[in-house]
């Protein structure tokens, strides 16, 4: 079974005269720990997408299902919010971490949001930036970081909860070269020993080449479905 269907999506934003219809008609699967890129130029829909597969918005019309939940028929906010805590983790182009706290308790942050006691939030914390590679920088604060650090740690918060599906917008949109590769080989690694799903969105085509299959939305459509052997012809 897949861990992400979607049939017939539309995303229409605002009210006519002035609606933009953001995605027309998408109809995609993403298997059980796959690594699925999505690309696409700029206003195409990637980040909507993503948005509407974590919860973080409700598609105007047509089915959803994550990890066997269908969310597109979740009609309170409380339903979906269940969803986002328990099913996905989130990682974006800024790495969004509290300055304030420390590194780890940053990561243990969606932990106590879920009233996990406190000694198992550290342990679970110190797990996470152990399997992204940081744990060494579990007291140190935020700024004290590189960026391709920070992202990690990221990271860390983003699985801390076990989540089955890991959404990604941009990861390395902040990043230079050789830190955008150590954040790939993370999420390769992920994928690989835990079997999470990923879903990256990105324009930047170089990345498609650690994912297992790439899609791309042109105009809010799906364009098609690529696998590497067929990545030279989006590139
Ligand atoms: P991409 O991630 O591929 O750049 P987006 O999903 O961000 O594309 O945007 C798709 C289209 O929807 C664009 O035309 C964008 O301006 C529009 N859009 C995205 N979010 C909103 C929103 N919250 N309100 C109105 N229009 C939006
Ligand atoms: P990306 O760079 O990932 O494509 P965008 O710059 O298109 O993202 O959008 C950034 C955020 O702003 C998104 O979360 C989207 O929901 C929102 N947004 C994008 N376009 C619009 C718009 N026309 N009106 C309102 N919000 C928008």
């Amino acid at each position: 079974s897949s861990a992400i269907v979607l049939e017939d999506v539309w995303k229409v934003y605002g009210k006519p005269p002035n609606e933009t219809v953001a995605l027309r008609g998408v109809t995609l699967e993403v298997g059980r720990g796959e690594f699925f890129a999505v690309v696409g130029p700029s206003g195409s829909g990637k980040t909507t997408l993503l948005h509407l597969v974590g919860g973080l918005d409700r598609a105007t019309r047509g089915r959803i299902v994550v990890d066997g939940v269908e969310i597109s028929s979740l009609r309170r906010d409380a339903e979906l919010s269940a969803y986002r805590n328990r099913t996905v983790g989130f990682v974006f182009q800024l790495f969004y971490l509290v300055p304030r706290l420390r590194v780890l308790e940053n990561v243990e942050l969606p932990l106590v949001k879920r009233g996990v006691p406190r000694e198992e939030r550290r342990r679970m914390a110190l797990e996470a930036l152990r399997l992204v590679g940081v744990e060494h920088l579990a007291h140190k604060y935020p700024t004290q970081l590189s960026g391709g650090e920070q992202q990690r740690v990221a990271i860390a918060r983003a699985i801390v909860g076990k989540p089955r599906v890991l959404l990604a917008d941009e990861p390395t949109g902040n990043l230079d070269a050789s830190s955008s590769e150590v954040v790939m080989e993370t999420f390769r690694r992920l994928n690989r020993e835990l079997g999470v799903t990923i879903v990256m969105v990105t324009h930047n085509l170089e990345l498609i080449w650690n994912c297992h299959r790439a899609a791309k939305l042109h105009a809010g459509r799906l364009a098609g479905v690529y696998t590497p052997d067929r990545y030279e012809e989006l590139i």
